[in-house]
């Protein structure tokens, strides 16, 4: 959906800036966007980063799928349709987000490369840092935390990602994180890395 359903609406600027904000913040708004299978560990890491980073004094906030799902997009499945408008609103979400100066951990599958280059279009340049929790398959399979893959090979989920639907996995991502082998906090470490060494965060 690109234009507004209602034609009698404005857009109203605000008085202060999003550099002003940050200012006051003394931080800078940016979304991490974790994408991955199920398992991958998109949750996990995002959570660690989030914790990490408001320890060091950063505010940073959580949204994650399944609780999106619970009230912004609990009228939402899983067709084809509804994963696209899920991940549509909370794109919006996190461009209100990012406008107000906070750094936003987004953890969804979120797995058609379209949906995730739009929410990308709705971001300043290097705001936007697109995150493949990289996990292989199988990993996934064998960890299943929620019992998901176990349902899905059975068919009681249908259109699972991975197994019974498609997963586009991302061409460019800023960063690609295989936590095969690694930590939580290793994985969550290289991103705090990456947002240091591209000055969205000002720790050590
Ligand atoms: P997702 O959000 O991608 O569906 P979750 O974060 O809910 O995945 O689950 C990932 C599972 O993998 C958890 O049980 C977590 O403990 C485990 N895991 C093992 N190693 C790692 C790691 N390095 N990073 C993240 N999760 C890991």
């Amino acid at each position: 959906m690109s234009e507004p359903k209602s034609k009698n609406i404005h857009w109203h600027g605000a008085e202060v800036t999003t550099d002003q904000r940050e200012r006051t913040l003394g931080q800078k708004g940016a979304v991490l966007w974790f994408t991955g299978l199920s398992g991958s560990g998109k949750s996990t890491i995002s959570r660690r980063v989030e914790s990490k980073l408001l320890q060091a004094g950063v505010t940073a906030y959580s949204l994650d799928g399944d609780n999106v799902r619970h009230e912004l997009n609990k009228d939402l499945g899983f067709s084809p349709a509804d994963r696209t408008e899920n991940i549509r609103r909370i794109g919006a979400v996190a461009q209100l987000f990012m406008d107000s100066g906070l750094l936003t951990c987004a953890a969804f599958i979120s797995p058609y490369k379209a949906g995730r280059d739009a929410v990308r279009t709705l971001l300043p340049e290097g705001r936007f840092i697109e995150i493949h929790v990289a996990t292989s398959l199988a990993e996934c399979e064998v960890r299943d935390p929620k019992g998901l893959y176990k349902k899905a090979r059975s068919g009681e989920i249908p259109s699972f990602t991975g197994i019974s639907a498609p997963y586009e996995a991302p061409e460019n991502p800023e960063m690609v994180i295989d936590t095969a082998g690694r930590s939580v906090d290793e994985c969550a470490d290289m991103v705090v890395a990456y947002l240091a060494e591209h000055k969205l965060i000002n720790i050590s």
